[in-house]
């Protein structure tokens, strides 16, 4: 995506970012509030390593516990694309890698998993 003239933004497209067009028009709108609120969002960072590591393994011991009690683990395909396409619409949502910038987790995989829950409780 080709990087816009007023783009508050140093690197990258913050609409490529975060797969939200509107953030570019609330640069368009000129008020100050949602500008500023546009280089917050960019600025968002994965969470230390030591708490997605953490994350990964908490999320790795609920599916076992899952599995040794006999418990259904995955969600069905079309529950699966429901979370997805709402990550798709969340600010924290990083369309490179479709990755969670609220968890670090990788969402393809996170969306399909039973246990699982987005941290900020969109599903
Ligand atoms: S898991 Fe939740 S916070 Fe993370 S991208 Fe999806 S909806 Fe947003």
């Amino acid at each position: 995506m080709e990087k816009c003239s007023n783009c508050p933004i140093k690197d990258k497209c913050i609409a490529e970012i975060t797969n939200h067009k509107q953030y570019c028009r609330w640069v368009e709108s000129r008020d100050k509030a949602k500008i500023d609120r546009v280089i917050e969002l960019s600025n968002k960072e994965y969470p230390s390593i030591t708490t997605q590591i953490i994350n990964v393994v908490s999320s790795v011991g609920r599916i076992v516990d899952d599995a040794i009690h006999g418990k259904q683990i995955l969600v069905s395909e079309e529950e699966k694309i429901n979370r997805l396409n709402i990550c798709r619409e969340c600010e924290w949502f990083e369309s490179e890698n479709e990755r969670c910038k609220k968890c670090g987790c990788w969402l393809a995989i996170k969306t399909y998993m039973k246990s699982e829950h987005c941290p900020i409780n969109k599903w």
